[in-house]
């Protein structure tokens, strides 16, 4: 067998259990996937959004990309943030890191990882120069590591903020409220570190005023 098998044989397993438990179940996400929040994660494979939420398939609109970037000229990350905006009417946006990210500790190195992943990783060192004096402070070199993914995660709410599709939202709707989380690999726990509620005024620089 290889191993990829594996993955379709769990697939039927899976979809039997499922079934079993709830008859229903495919037959209503066929029809409506009406979920409440819009997950933006790591790539890394130990932080799956609804396993780790325990949270069932329709539950959660999920984007995931190395160390949870939200990047202004990203097709794709703003495509799924504007679907989940504007069609599914999300309440909340959850960006989610994790400690002891690859790409966060990646990024603190000087090495080349050639043009793509420098591109990639190049937003993650800018984030660690707005923050230089806070991150430099610290000796620890594990405790600024993750001081850093903390800091991350906060950067990329406020990249949300700055987007107009966030900001017609909070205009129009009063939602989504935006959140910062940071995943624990070694407990399994999920971390609450920043938070903007609609609404929230960011630098007058990026506030819109013609939406
Ligand atoms: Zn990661």
């Amino acid at each position: 067998m290889k191993s990829y098998d594996l993955l379709l044989k769990g697939n039927e397993k899976w979809a039997k259990k499922k079934n079993e438990e709830d008859p229903g179940f495919f037959q209503r996400l066929v029809h409506l996937q009406t979920p409440q929040f819009l997950w933006i994660g790591c790539s890394d494979s130990r932080v799956p959004a609804n396993q780790i939420t325990d949270t069932d398939p329709g539950e959660i609109f999920v984007h995931r990309n190395v160390a949870n970037l939200v990047i202004n000229t990203d097709v794709n990350v703003l495509s799924v943030l504007d679907y989940a905006v504007n069609q599914l009417k999300v309440k909340h946006v959850i960006v989610c890191g994790h400690y002891g990210c690859g790409g966060i500790k990646a990024a603190t190195t000087k090495t080349d990882f050639k043009p793509v992943l420098n591109m990639w990783l190049r937003n993650i060192k800018d984030v660690y120069r707005y923050h230089r004096k806070e991150l430099d402070s610290i000796t620890d070199t594990q405790m600024r590591e993750d001081r850093l993914v903390e800091l991350n995660v906060q950067e990329q709410v406020y990249n949300l903020a700055k987007t107009s599709i966030i900001q017609r939202a909070w205009q129009q709707e009063n939602r989504p409220h935006l959140h910062g989380w940071v995943y624990g690999l070694k407990d399994g726990l999920v971390k609450p570190v920043f938070e903007m509620n609609a609404g929230t005024h960011i630098d007058a620089l990026y506030e819109f005023d013609d939406l």
